[in-house]
């Protein structure tokens, strides 16, 4: 399927850092995304925790299998607009490869540990691996990839480190976060990526919360739209209850999103008319839901806010992991030998790379570092013997 001229196309990607031949039979963003699938950092997100932690249970969501899902909601959604599928794979796939073990309450944990030392941002981070942090080629670090993947990845950014990293990279993927920037949006596969993990995360961690208990469907009435799907799979099928009924609402929920996306960007497409990617950085953001399905899905977002990422159960893990990364960040910078830091060859201050190092393992490779070093031992069931290296 052709193109749309506002997708955008690799053979007019605005390049990589480092140039290099093209593939013979890759097209650029074909070749991110399985440089992303080949990478250290990729394999990792099997062990990290979504919202339950890695060793709580076989069937919730990891990092990895919710970026698939990403990517999968991701790719139908551009098929029928005409955008490049290759590129939204690659920014989905990728979108959280910076993300520390335990989720957001590590993230946190590790941004204040390095508040006073430029802070800790996991869409940054997710840049840093694949600009940095990744060894794998002889010629360069990390990854060297497209220009267009790249600003995909960085979805968020504060000022100050926009302007960090517009100084290394003149009108380069901070550009549009500065403050006097033209630039509005980035491309319409990144807008896509954006929504698509809100989508995402929004079903399955209703299929997550119900599935450890922590959420009862009696409750999830009071969600509008997921009620309303219950509602309507409950007119076709009045006998159907438990796990079929759950997965069959939020299978119509899915699909009703996706399709409400579908409709309310060809209606702004057709009204801003761009014609190039160009356009489309200089206009607001298209990609969008219409105004009633972006109340519910907001909706339901405060609903899992308060009824399942904060539930006590979750809090009371969420603590217990602040405390591992608080702990290891102080034992590494206390004895640096711990983690093999060189400080004469190293490029970064001692914070940031224990920042980094801390950043890249999986849950329980944090928890048994944690029992090493400190000779707790926090989480009882993290019965695995790998590392994460
Ligand atoms: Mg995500």
């Amino acid at each position: 399927m052709p193109l749309a001229d506002y997708a955008c196309h690799p053979d007019e990607s605005r390049g990589r850092r480092f140039s290099e031949p093209a593939a013979p039979s890759r097209t650029e963003f074909a070749r991110d995304r399985d440089r992303i699938v080949h990478s250290t950092a990729f394999r990792r997100l099997v062990y990290k925790t979504q919202v339950f932690l890695n060793h709580e249970g076989d069937l919730f969501r990891t990092r990895l299998t919710h970026s698939l899902e990403v990517a999968q909601l991701g790719r139908s959604i551009a098929r029928t607009l005409k955008l490049n599928e290759d590129l939204v794979e690659a920014i989905a796939l990728a979108h959280d490869l910076g993300h520390t073990p335990f989720g957001h309450a590590g993230q946190d944990a590790l941004n204040t540990c390095v508040a006073n030392h430029g802070g800790f941002e996991h869409n940054l981070q997710s840049l840093r691996v694949v600009d940095d942090l990744e060894e794998r080629y002889p010629q360069y670090n990390g990854l060297n990839l497209s220009f267009e993947t790249r600003e995909g990845i960085l979805k968020h950014c504060s000022r100050a480190n926009a302007k960090r990293l517009e100084d290394l990279e003149p009108n380069g993927v901070a550009e549009r976060f500065l403050e006097n920037s033209k630039l509005r949006s980035p491309s319409l596969e990144a807008q896509l990526c954006n929504l698509a993990d809100n989508i995402a995360y929004n079903a399955h961690d209703i299929d997550d919360g119900v599935r450890s208990g922590l959420l009862s469907l009696d409750q999830l009435n009071d969600c509008r739209l997921f009620e309303s799907f219950r509602l309507e799979t409950l007119q076709q099928y009045p006998q159907l209850t438990g796990r079929r009924l759950l997965f069959e609402a939020i299978r119509r929920m899915l699909s009703a999103q996706v399709y409400d996306v579908i409709a309310a960007t060809t209606a702004n497409i057709e009204q801003s008319h761009p014609k190039s990617v160009n356009d489309v950085r200089l206009d607001k953001p298209l990609v969008a839901f219409t105004e009633p399905m972006r109340l519910q899905s907001l909706e339901l977002n405060r609903f899992l806010l308060a009824n399942l990422y904060r539930h006590p159960q979750v809090m009371e893990t969420t603590e217990r992991a602040q405390n591992i990364v608080v702990e290891l960040f102080k034992a590494y910078c206390n004895d640096p030998a711990q983690f093999q830091f060189d400080e004469k060859s190293a490029t970064v201050s001692l914070y940031r790379a224990v920042a980094d190092y801390i950043a890249g393992m999986t849950d329980r490779f944090a928890a048994r570092e944690h029992e090493r070093l400190t000779g707790k031992k926090v989480f009882m069931s993290d019965g695995m013997s790998d590392i994460a290296s």
